[in-house]
């Protein structure tokens, strides 16, 4: 049986490779310590599961949810946007429910693009904006991000007849895989670029939260004039350990929010409603959440930094992100090195180049795994390197 050509065109899975070598490894009877998947090992917080069981105990929660989101989950969205980065939204026009951002980010593209419309992808970069430009049948181009411009993309490298093709841009930051940061600077850039050229700029901000020492990753609407070209992507998932929970939302100009939900309207009925009051619940307690995990993953991160430093990597201390994005050593390949550091210590990272062409030379670490581990594998790391 054939499949559709759609599916067929996707590119191959990138991890394929290295999850083989680690399914060898263990066969071979190896300690496997996996630092390579970004998946919180730590619990969802039980106040949140708490109100998930009283709330899957009331029947009028079994219905259908509605599309566009509960209206108390959306309330809850636009106060925590007043309160962490003084934003005010209409939870009415401009929030709409997603079963995780992830499923948002897939969608977008079909509310925006035309067939052979650019859309411009960061890369490295989370896979999903460039497979869902390509599943809606657009043209998905790389916006490179270099180190040597600290990871943000330079627009001045597109002429002026690739940026009135573009109907979208993704741009993430805090980053996933780099974890490099914006400033507000930066995105008024990017919303003048937006407004001269008439394209959509959704920011991916599934990081908002995790951040140290006293930095507070800023929203695309702390700027002036991007409710008029921007939507922010938002997840439960990485804040509130909740990736298995698929919640999270999208919020900024009220046509693409409107598009987003009529897709939604079509294709799924939007989150279990109990799920989006444990949602309510997260949201309006999130300080308390931060309180907890922020310290765990500033210790495992400074134990991380401090480990590949004593063995001559160049890197700093990430100031947002669950991840290092380390440089491969003797600009070695990525998937080369990846496969070495597996067959020698067992310690599973991912190598850049799954991220996209321009993550080739790294390799990144997520911090998602408990201190035992962590503090294991910086140990078997140290003995290789020394
Ligand atoms: C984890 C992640 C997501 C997806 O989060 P879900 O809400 O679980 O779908 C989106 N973007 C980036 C950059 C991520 O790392």
């Amino acid at each position: 049986m054939d499949v559709a050509t759609r599916i067929k065109d996707l590119p191959p899975y990138l991890f394929a490779q290295i999850e083989q070598k680690v399914a060898e490894a263990k066969k071979r009877g190896v300690e496997v310590l996996d630092l390579g998947i970004g998946d919180p090992d730590l619990p969802t917080p039980q106040f949140i599961i708490d109100r998930l069981c009283q709330e899957a105990q009331r029947a009028e929660n079994h219905r259908y949810p509605s599309y566009r989101g509960l209206a108390a989950f959306r309330e809850a969205v636009a106060q925590w946007y007043h309160s962490r980065f003084g934003v005010e939204l209409d939870s009415e026009r401009e929030v709409v429910s997603l079963i995780g951002s992830k499923e948002g980010i897939a969608h977008l593209p079909w509310c925006l693009v035309n067939p052979g419309d650019i859309v411009l992808a960061s890369d490295p970069g989370y896979p999903v904006y460039k497979i869902g430009a390509m599943l809606a049948g657009g043209n998905p181009l790389e916006l490179p991000l270099y180190p040597q411009n600290n990871f943000l993309p330079d627009f001045s490298i597109f002429p002026d007849s690739v940026w009135k093709k573009t109907r979208l841009v993704f741009l993430n930051y805090p980053n996933n895989p780099t974890s490099a940061v914006a400033t507000l600077d930066f995105f008024r850039e990017a919303v003048e670029l937006a407004h001269r050229y008439q394209f959509v700029i959704a920011h991916d901000l599934a990081y908002s939260e995790i951040s140290f020492d006293g930095y507070h990753p800023p929203s695309i609407f702390q700027v002036e004039g991007a409710k008029e070209v921007a939507v922010e992507f938002h997840s439960l998932s990485k804040t509130f350990n909740m990736t298995g929970w698929r919640i999270g939302f999208a919020v900024g100009n009220d046509k693409v929010i409107e598009a987003l939900g009529r897709v939604k309207t079509n294709i799924d009925s939007g989150i279990f409603n109990a799920i989006q009051w444990a949602g309510v619940e997260a949201l309006s307690r999130y300080q308390e959440v931060l309180d907890w995990i922020l310290p765990i993953y500033t210790r495992r991160r400074n134990l991380l930094v401090e480990t590949f430093r004593s063995l001559g990597f160049d890197i700093d201390y990430p100031q947002a992100t669950f991840y290092l994005w380390i440089p491969t050593p003797q600009e070695r390949g990525s998937m080369e090195f990846a496969s070495y550091l597996l067959d020698k210590t067992g310690v599973v990272v991912t190598p850049g180049q799954g991220f996209g062409k321009y993550g080739e030379g790294f390799f990144r670490i997520s911090l998602t795994t408990p201190d035992e581990v962590l503090q294991k594998a910086a140990e078997r790391i140290r003995k290789l390197g020394g």
